[in-house]
This record gives structure tokens, sequence and C-alpha cells, in this order.
């Protein structure tokens, strides 16, 4: 690998989990207020979804739209605190739509429409990175077992910085050392039989592997890719 490509591999997830740490030290210091920790609050969650898109780009080979679905899905789920600013439900704990019902609920639309698979996939994953977050901002934490337990999950900012740091060196060491060797191909369609009279057209650049770093060659057909 080249100086350059290298310096490019790693300066992505080293300044998103800059900015991720920054805005994040930022929203908790600045005193609430809906314009102001919105902004640094959702621009830490969008990084944070990124670097974690990235980190699982090393194992995965999905569409575009997957992970395009990750990154909205991170933010927009604090839509539902919209009503909560209306002065409807509970100000004192985050709705319970932010909880592993949601991600369920994803997850079995998913599982029952195969054409919309991708992008329902690519949500529920951003979800998860988002609730994660969410649960290292403290209080009032995520009811993540609503309905069945209405505890809220809270932790500190130093499970933050660990996330933070987990995603940034999974995604460095492994990109770096080329592994894992192969990427599982997920939402692709089956590879077309290959024939001497049917040649095989490769799929359109603009649904392939978003991750810039990653970028190599289509491959359409194979059913697993390298990292890179
Ligand atoms: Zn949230």
């Amino acid at each position: 690998m080249r100086g350059r490509d290298l310096i490019r591999l790693w300066a992505v997830p080293i300044l998103l989990a800059g900015i991720a740490l920054a805005f994040d030290a930022a929203d908790r210091r600045v005193p609430f207020s809906v314009l102001a920790s919105g902004a640094l609050d959702e621009v830490a969650h969008l990084v944070t979804g990124a670097l974690g898109m990235l980190a699982l780009a090393c194992f995965i080979d999905a569409p575009r739209r997957y992970y395009v679905a990750g990154l909205i899905a991170s933010v927009a789920i604090d839509l539902d605190h919209i009503p909560l600013y209306l002065g409807l439900g509970n100000p004192d704990q985050r709705p319970v739509t932010h909880s592993l019902t949601t991600v369920l609920v994803i997850v079995v639309a998913a599982a029952l429409s195969p054409r919309h698979r991708a992008v329902l996939a690519g949500a529920a994953t951003g979800l998860l990175i988002h609730f994660a977050r969410d649960i290292a901002e403290g209080s009032p934490g995520v009811r993540m077992l609503w309905p069945l337990q209405n505890t809220a999950w809270t932790a500190t900012s130093r499970w933050f910085l660990g996330m933070i740091i987990a995603l940034t060196v999974v995604r460095l060491i492994l990109a770096t050392a080329g592994i894992p060797r192969t990427r599982i191909r997920l939402f692709q369609p089956p590879a077309p039989a290959r024939s001497s009279s049917c040649p095989i057209v490769p799929a359109a650049p603009a649904d392939r592997d978003p991750d810039p770093e990653a970028a190599e060659p289509d491959r359409e057909g194979a059913s697993e890719t390298s990292c890179t």
C-alpha cells in the first residue's frame, strides 16, 4: 500500500473520531437548549454512525443504500423527541421508541420485505449505534428493553470514549492489514450463471460499497470480497 493511500486510510477514521469526541465533549458542557444541544448531539451521532459503519465495512460488503440508511437512522430517530418539546409525554425520559422494540419492528419488516431489506437492515444498524451513544450520555438513559422492562440503561462518558477508540482501532488495524481477507456479501442479488454467450454485466458503481477507502474494482457475483 502506498504512503498516500495509507494516509487517506487513516485520516478519515481519525477525523471522524476527533469530531465525535469534540462534539460530545461540547454537548456535555453547553447548557441544554434544543437548538445548541441538538446540533452538537446530532453531529456527534452522525459521525459516530459513520465510524461504526466504517468498522462494519471491514467485515461486510453491503450496497450503498444499506450504509446511507444507517447514517440517516443514526440521527433521524431523535425526531421522536419532538412531542416532548411540544409539551407531550414525560420530559424526564426518552421516548419508548428509543428501545430495542423499534429495532425489532424494523428487523421483522426487513425479514418480510426482501426488496427493502438492505435499507431496513441499515436503519436497524444505525439505531443500535445511536442507542449506544445515548446510553453513554448518562441520565435519562435509554429504556432498551421497553416494554418488558422500564429501567433506563445509562453509562458514563468513558463508555463513549471506549466505543470511539474501539471502532477507530478496529477500522485502522483491519483496513491497514487488509484483514479479514474476505468480506461477507450481504443484500446482493445472486450471481448470474456464467455463460460464454451471456457475459456478466458489472453492477452500477452508485450502489456499491460506499466506503471510499474500501473502494475496489467491482466484482459482482463474488460471494465475498476483500477489506482494503
Ligand atoms: Zn437519541
